[in-house]
Formats: C-alpha cells, sequence, structure tokens
C-alpha cells in the first residue's frame, strides 16, 4: 500500500503526494517549492505527475520538479501542459508500478475542457471538478458537460476517498445549507467542518459517500435542491436546470 502526503500550496491548494518506499508522485504540482521540500526531508525519488488541467495552480510547479528529478508527466492531452510526455483523453488505464497501482482516467470536462480525474485503490484525485460539498466553476465546457462529468465521478463506489485540489469546503458548505437548510447530514458536516478548520485540520479528503449526501450539486434530482432552484427560476426542474440555477447562484453567493 502507498501513503498519501499533504501539501499545502498557495492559499488553499492541496499537492497530492504519493509514495511508496522511496518513490513519489504528485498530482497537481502547481508550486515545486513545498513538494521539493517534502521529496528532500523524506528521501524519496519522484517518478511521476499526474496533472488534472492546465491551470497554474495545478502545473505551475512541473518544470521547476523536472529540473531536480526526471518524471514522467501525465495529463490533458488536448491542454497546454509543461513538458507533457503522457497525453492522456480518459478512457485509459496508466500503471504506476512504484506504487504497486493502476489509475483509471476518467473525463470530466466542465471547468475546463480537457479535465482529466484519477482513479485507483478507492482514490479519487479530482482536481477543480468535484470539491467538499461542492464543484468548480464552469469555465470552459458547458452545464451539461459539467454535470455529466460529475454524475461519473457520482458512480464510482462510495467509499472512494475524494482527494479535491482546494480547501474550500467550508465557504461551499455555507452555501450548501442555504440551499439545502433541511438537511440533517449537512448541518452535521458543517459542525464537523467547522471543528477541523478551527483546530488547523484539513476537511479533505472526504468519501464519495459523504458527497452524496451533502453536496448539493450532487443533488440536483432532490426535492429540497429542486424547490431551491426554483427559488430563483420557477420553471426550473430538471436535474441540469438545477443543476444551472445552483451554479450561478453559488457564483454569486
Ligand atoms: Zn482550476
Ligand atoms: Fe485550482
Amino acid at each position: 500500500m502507498f501513503d498519501i502526503i499533504r501539501i499545502p500550496a498557495f492559499k488553499d491548494n492541496y499537492i497530492w503526494l504519493l509514495r511508496k518506499g522511496a518513490a513519489a508522485v504528485v498530482v497537481d504540482p502547481g508550486d515545486a517549492s513545498p513538494v521539493l521540500e517534502v521529496l528532500e526531508r523524506e528521501g524519496l525519488a519522484l517518478t511521476a505527475i499526474l496533472i488534472t488541467h492546465h491551470h497554474a495552480d495545478h502545473q505551475g510547479g512541473v518544470a521547476g520538479l523536472l529540473a531536480h528529478y526526471q518524471a514522467t508527466v501525465f495529463g490533458p492531452a488536448d491542454e497546454s501542459i509543461t513538458a507533457l510526455s503522457r497525453p492522456l483523453r480518459g478512457g485509459e488505464t496508466i500503471a504506476l508500478p512504484e506504487l504497486g497501482l493502476a489509475f483509471e482516467v476518467i473525463a470530466v470536462p466542465g471547468h475546463t475542457l480537457g479535465h482529466l480525474a484519477y482513479y485507483g485503490s478507492a482514490c479519487l484525485f479530482c482536481g477543480d471538478t468535484l470539491f467538499g460539498a461542492g464543484c468548480g466553476r464552469v469555465f470552459e465546457g458547458t452545464m451539461a458537460q459539467m454535470l455529466a462529468s460529475l454524475e461519473r465521478l457520482a458512480a464510482l463506489p462510495e467509499r472512494t476517498a475524494v482527494y479535491c485540489a482546494h480547501e474550500y469546503t467550508q465557504a461551499n458548505l455555507r452555501f450548501a445549507l442555504a440551499v439545502d437548510p433541511g438537511n440533517r447530514l449537512l448541518q452535521q458536516r458543517a459542525d464537523e467542518v467547522a471543528l477541523a478548520r478551527a483546530e488547523g485540520r484539513a476537511s479533505v479528503p472526504s468519501t464519495l459517500m459523504q458527497e452524496k449526501a451533502t453536496n448539493p450539486f450532487l443533488r440536483c434530482g432532490e426535492p429540497a435542491l429542486i424547490a431551491a432552484a426554483q427559488s430563483r427560476v420557477a420553471q426550473a426542474n430538471d436535474p441540469l436546470e438545477v443543476f444551472t440555477v445552483l451554479r450561478e447562484w453559488k457564483n454569486a453567493f
């Protein structure tokens, strides 16, 4: 089995480092220096870099890491990724023998058009697609693409640990409570996360089970969320209309 080390970066990014023995694989290194620090401190050799999408806070550290380590760079074929050596479009399986695992590559367009998620060993690295109690902004794709991507992730086993790339959960929970106020599990999660954050602990990873019970963007077919959407747009009815209303509402919340 491998370990996962959480490396905070910038204001609220998380870079995930997977390690087994002396080998390390890193997901979305937006900044090289905190990763180099961990690699050196732990005596690890970086063998692979997984990129979910092209935004600088997810790949800005690639060049700095490659200056010190020879690592394979996996990432979206259709986006501009620094030193990309293994272009991916989703549907592939990538072997990482140094960690003793393989990842399934899932195309999750919406936040960006080439956005990928990596799934294996009951862990999901989903970048800026699914967040704790929220989802990424829809910058390049359509609302329909983003909803389909979230539904694709929601179909994974419920025990899946969700390693997203930002500590946004508490702000997301404020919005979730506004649109789904009668949800007991959501209230409970908000209390737990408030305590964790007050104590300086991370709210990530969550589980898919938790997200399905509390994340409004995975609950667009639930009566409470339909009612919330209809309080803004009276004719919002099907999951895509509900998702669109909620996503636009959250943008301005
Ligand atoms: Zn992004
Ligand atoms: Fe980001």
